[in-house]
């Protein structure tokens, strides 16, 4: 496994890679949801990129940028273990030197859900993962279910952008009771991550619903909230169920839908989604 630290040692390796490439964008604090997607990428390419960065564009100055965790040798260990090719680890001076002032922006479904309740976020990601493919120039990017949004904004940028690139959503990997695994889950305490499954379960609860054919989107976010409302210390920010393309809300789920939740149980803010359909 090779490690570049910066930009110009990233380019170098890329410059001798067998192709196509697979690239992987994480931020660290590694669980089995990211080694799933490296494997994937491990599996089909030639040479897999991982990189390492905690984007500091994507947090609002009220977020958990310093606080976000970090683990780098055990990250570098667990990625040796799946095979990974080249690590990429910027830092911040090299991605955003002073001055910096180009922003990539995708519109509209980036102002609903996640965006609703973090304006800044998409433009960070959006931004950094531009910067990244244009570094590590890769074939294929895998980018997790989890993130459902954050996929479907990625997607739309490589289409409208015209990238040659390959968008590849994986499923969401999650613990044995349901917990989607997540950097943030170490926030938890004892009786919040006991708690913490109540989001799969309204999710398992909707996609139960529209299988015994429920369409009325209506009748199924006021399901998922009475169910999430039974563990006091859940404390509900959006739950949704909204058109997949559009991520507008719904009333009648026509063919299929997104279901999605953010949910905070103590500190951290937890996100969940499942496909109806
Ligand atoms: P992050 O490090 O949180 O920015 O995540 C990096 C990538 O891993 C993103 O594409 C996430 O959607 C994906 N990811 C995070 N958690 C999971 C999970 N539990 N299952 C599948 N993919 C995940």
């Amino acid at each position: 496994m090779q490690i570049a630290r910066s930009i110009a040692e990233m380019k170098a390796l890329r410059s001798k890679c067998a192709e196509p490439v697979g690239f992987v964008p994480t931020m660290g604090s590694l669980h089995e949801g990211h080694l799933e997607l490296v494997r994937i990428a491990v599996r089909d390419n030639p040479v897999a990129v991982v990189s390492i960065f905690v984007n500091p564009t994507q947090f609002a100055p009220d977020e958990d940028y310093k606080a976000y965790p970090r683990d780098l040798d055990r990250d570098l260990a667990m990625l040796d273990q799946v095979k990974t090719g080249i690590v990429f680890i910027p830092d911040s001076q090299d991605m955003y030197a002073d001055g910096y002032n180009t922003w990539v922006d995708v519109n509209g479904i980036t102002g609903k859900l996640e965006g609703k309740a973090r304006p800044t976020h998409f433009r960070g990601v959006t931004t950094v993962c531009n910067k990244l493919f244009n570094i590590v120039q890769p074939h294929q990017a895998y980018f997790g279910q989890k993130d459902a949004q954050q996929a479907i904004v990625i997607q739309k940028m490589a289409a409208d952008l015209n990238m040659n690139l390959e968008v590849v959503v994986c499923p969401t990997i999650r613990e044995k009771d349901g917990l989607a695994m997540s950097s943030r889950n170490t926030y938890l305490t004892g009786s919040e991550r006991i708690a913490a499954p109540v989001l799969y379960r309204s999710l398992c609860l909707a996609s139960d619903m529209f299988s015994n054919g429920e369409r009325d989107a209506g009748v199924i976010r006021k399901a998922m909230i009475d169910l999430i409302s039974q563990e006091a210390a859940a404390k509900i920010d959006y739950v949704s169920v909204a058109d997949l393309q559009t991520l507008s809300e719904v009333d009648k789920i026509e063919g299929n839908a997104l279901a999605s939740l953010a949910v905070r149980l103590g500190k951290p803010r937890l996100i969940d989604n499942i496909i109806l359909g």
